[in-house]
């Protein structure tokens, strides 16, 4: 399957800027974080390299070069909207899904867990409860991503275990 070049991506393709303050330079973002969608395949040369702290490994100069060629694309494109930002920029650091894989244990390094059809929930909603008595389920691949989906996730199989459904007006009256 051929896949259209992120440089030819345009901004509204994705990208995602999260600017945080740091109590050392008021008035000043401390730093940002731009995230662009990535397919796996676009790594996948070094699918059989692992690299994290504890364990590390050099994925080599090509996969440098990689990365390197997105982080200029990405400024670019973050250039394109905020055009003071990039030559600001003092450090950078990236990452791809190989990062998100060996930190989190995603088998394609997915930051979102499975793929879902927003037309179709149901279709990849899992229960907390499984067929092996005393073992429960949470995390987002349940049902919905995202630090709020995880959040929604673990209510449910907290409620599953504990059988009080009570649980949910007592969260809303904190
Ligand atoms: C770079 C990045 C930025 C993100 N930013 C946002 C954001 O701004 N807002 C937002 O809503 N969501 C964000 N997300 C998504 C969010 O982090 C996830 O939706 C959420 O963390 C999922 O929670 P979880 O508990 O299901 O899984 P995880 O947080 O992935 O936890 C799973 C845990 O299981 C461990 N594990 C995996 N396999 C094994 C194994 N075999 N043995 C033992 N332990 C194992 C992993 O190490 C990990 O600690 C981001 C994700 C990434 C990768």
């Amino acid at each position: 399957m051929a896949f259209e070049p992120l440089h030819q991506r345009k901004l509204a393709a994705g990208i995602w800027i999260i600017f945080c303050r740091r109590q050392a330079t008021p008035g000043l973002c401390g730093y940002h974080f731009g995230v662009d969608p990535m397919r796996y395949e676009e790594v996948s040369d070094w699918a059989h390299t692992y690299n994290r702290v504890g364990k590390e490994h050099h994925r080599g100069v090509a996969y440098e070069r990689f990365k390197e060629e997105k982080a200029q694309v990405l400024l670019r494109l973050i250039g394109d909207r905020f055009p003071l930002i990039p030559a600001n920029v003092k450090r950078y650091y990236t990452s791809t899904p190989l990062t998100n894989r060996d930190y989190i244990g995603d088998a394609e390094g997915s930051m979102y867990g499975i793929q879902k059809d927003y037309r179709d929930p149901l279709q990849t909603m899992i229960s907390p409860r499984t067929k092996i008595p005393n073992l429960f389920l949470t995390g987002q691949n349940l049902n919905l991503h995202g630090i709020l989906g995880t959040s929604l996730s673990a209510v449910l199989t907290c409620i599953t275990l504990t059988g009080d459904e009570s649980l949910l007006d007592r969260i809303r009256e904190v």
